[in-house]
């Protein structure tokens, strides 16, 4: 007989209290991952992958731009939800042996709405889970950004480029995070001895993105499906490297899973287009009729963003398989719509 208790900011495992069921056995056989963000658009995929994999999922998010509706088909014994603000001191009762971390607003319209949230979970928010996993003994990763290398000079962007980041500039707020979540992961494991990774994550989509996030894809793609005119920015000649979720899921599980301790870029390098491009296939994909806008660009906006992979190549044997063309389809299909025409 197993009881199951939860509630926020603590998690006790199943206690035996006769003789362990088969059942009970086999959740302690499980590894357990802790996913923080886990009901946003990338955490929530993450502990999907993991629950496919076998792994126990202790997920904490504290919904600040994540949502249950991510995560409800998950609920059951071998996975868990725990309200939880991360900036705030996090105690787990059980072994842990992954800590993904992933808790940060990600979209520019959610850390400028949110500039010290975003601040204080980059790094009061990071310190708790490198502690968490300093304390387990578990392997932790940070999902770090491409924005730790700014609006960069270097293209595309291998992990040696040191980046061309505006601190004071109204994106500063998540970039500095990240490179401060970095510092401090680098020194966690120097000094304390974590067994440390660190992901560079370049744009990725996919289901899960909110409708309002505005990010480029997922805006785009509801303005095509609403009738809409798409809103490009500028001149629409930036370009972004589009990774599909599953490809860059897959990337983050292999690296946990690997020994690699210096940062990997994980991201799509073949697909760098630019917004209006991706607003043309859009419009196509879905056989939309909207016209494209042209708005104002943001400040800061970064010109050109593609990811060197070689890296995660050598050391992981990973690189994307799914195409743009395939991965607006998978997308398409997820919101029960059929795409018309190829890209
Ligand atoms: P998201 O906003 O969908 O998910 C972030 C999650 O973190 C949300 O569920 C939110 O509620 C949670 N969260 C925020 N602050 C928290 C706090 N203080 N305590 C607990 N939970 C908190 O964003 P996403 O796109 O899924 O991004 C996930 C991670 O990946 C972020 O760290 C982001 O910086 C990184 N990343 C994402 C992308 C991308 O293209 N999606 C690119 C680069 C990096």
């Amino acid at each position: 007989m197993t009881r199951t208790c939860f509630r926020a900011g603590s998690v006790s495992t199943p206690v035996p209290r006769d003789a362990p069921s088969p059942r009970a056995a086999s959740i302690r056989a499980m590894p357990t991952s802790v996913v923080t963000g886990g009901a946003g658009f990338l955490g929530s995929h993450l502990c999907d992958a993991l629950r496919g994999r076998g792994h126990r999922v202790i997920c904490v998010d504290n919904l600040e731009t994540g949502s249950l509706l991510n995560i409800d088909h998950l609920r059951g014994d071998d996975f868990a939800f725990v309200p939880h603000d991360l900036t705030q001191r996090l105690e787990i009762a059980e072994s842990v042996d992954f800590v993904y971390h992933l808790a940060s607003p990600a979209s520019p319209i959610d850390y400028l709405r949110l500039p010290l949230q975003t601040l204080k979970v980059g790094s009061y928010g990071t310190h708790n889970a490198l502690g968490l996993a300093k304390f387990k003994r578990a392997r932790f990763l940070l999902a770090s950004t491409s924005e730790v290398y700014g609006d960069p000079q270097v293209h595309p962007q291998p992990e040696t480029y040191w980046g061309n980041v505006n601190p004071i500039g109204p994106r500063g707020v998540y970039d500095e995070a990240k490179r401060y979540a970095e510092a401090l992961t680098m020194a966690y494991r120097t000094q304390q001895g974590v067994n440390t990774a660190i992901a560079r994550i370049f744009n990725t989509y996919g289901p899960r993105m909110r409708r309002n996030d505005g990010r480029a894809s997922v805006t785009f793609l509801n303005q095509a499906l609403d009738g809409k005119p798409l809103t490009v920015f500028g001149d629409g000649s930036q370009t972004r490297s589009l990774c599909y979720v599953d490809d860059l899921i897959r990337g983050l599980v292999l690296l946990a899973e690997s020994g690699e301790q210096m940062p990997v870029n994980i991201g799509n390098p073949e697909h760098e287009v630019t917004m209006l491009e991706l607003a043309e296939t859009i419009i196509r994909v879905t056989g939309s009729s909207s016209r494209i806008v042209f708005e104002a660009l943001p400040m800061d906006d970064p010109q050109i963003r593609r990811p060197d992979i070689a890296r995660a190549r050598q050391v992981l044997g990973w690189e994307p398989e799914i195409d743009l063309a395939e991965g607006l389809r998978r997308w398409l299909v997820a919101l029960g719509r059929e795409p018309v025409a190829a890209t």
